[in-house]
């Protein structure tokens, strides 16, 4: 995924407040790109020009080098399905299962019943938590639950993930083995994940790379190995 100087302005005239400035940056497939920065950076605005759900005012984005700005509505909805999104809240439904919260985006793509649960099984497996297939999510750690948004981000084998303040919240030990199950993916799938988040000390354990948001500015950017020699 690469942005060429994606930029969003909201409001006009006095009210024109350009939010995110003229960014560049990619992501490489097998690459943890970690984006950070303070509260009022432009990060959320950042994730929603990025999975889509806002459109950027100039620039773009390139997913496998196709201008995602530039498609109709109809063509966006396929597009979206190469970006998997985890959120800070895991977005579950509390009176579905794991398994059936998973299974989620492949019920809407039409997937047959048999093909859904090969796959959903696949996927907890992916997340480690085969044996909680059929736990609520009130029945799960913070941790867990994240990983089953994790699993379901994944079910339509997304090339991308989108990470925004996803371990935001949770505990330094679950984030600790939802870093672990990061890197993990970023191997076996070779995915592209952008991690973005307003904690620096999960970018320390997670990142390949790292760009510092600051009003909507990358004000710094590069290998974390450089960035910390640097410092
Ligand atoms: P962060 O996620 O880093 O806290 P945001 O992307 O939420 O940053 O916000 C960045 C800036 O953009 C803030 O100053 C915020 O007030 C402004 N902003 C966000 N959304 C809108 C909007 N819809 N209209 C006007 N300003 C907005
Ligand atoms: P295969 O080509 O058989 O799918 P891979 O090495 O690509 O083999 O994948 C290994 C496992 O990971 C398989 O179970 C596959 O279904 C799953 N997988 C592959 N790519 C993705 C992806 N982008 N998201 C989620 N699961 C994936």
């Amino acid at each position: 995924i690469s942005l060429e100087k994606l930029t969003k302005v909201y409001g006009r005239g006095d009210s024109r407040t350009v939010v995110l400035d003229g960014l560049d940056f990619s992501v490489a497939s097998g690459e943890i790109f970690a984006v950070v920065g303070p509260s009022g950076a432009g990060k959320s605005t950042l994730a929603h020009c990025v999975n889509l759900l806002e459109r950027p005012t100039s620039g773009a984005v390139l997913v496998n080098g196709e201008n995602l700005s530039r498609l109709s509505e109809k063509q966006l909805r396929v597009a979206r399905r190469s970006i998997g999104t985890i959120f800070q809240a895991d977005g579950l439904f509390s009176r579905r299962t794991a398994a059936a919260n998973v299974a989620l985006p492949l019920d809407y793509l039409g997937a047959t019943p048999a093909e859904t649960k090969r796959r959903v099984g696949e996927l907890l497996e992916r997340v480690g938590l085969s044996d909680k297939a059929s736990s609520y999510p009130h029945q799960l750690s913070g941790g867990q639950r994240q990983r089953v948004g994790i699993a379901r981000a994944l079910a339509l084998r997304p090339s991308i993930l989108l990470s925004d303040e996803a371990t935001s919240g949770l505990d330094p030990e679950s984030t600790a083995s939802i870093v672990d199950l990061l890197k993990e993916l970023r191997d076996d799938l070779d995915l592209s994940i952008l991690f973005i988040t307003h904690e620096m000390d999960t970018v320390l354990q997670v990142a390949d790379s790292v760009a510092r948001l600051d009003h909507g500015h990358i004000v710094e950017s590069g290998a974390l190995v450089d960035l910390l020699r640097d410092a």
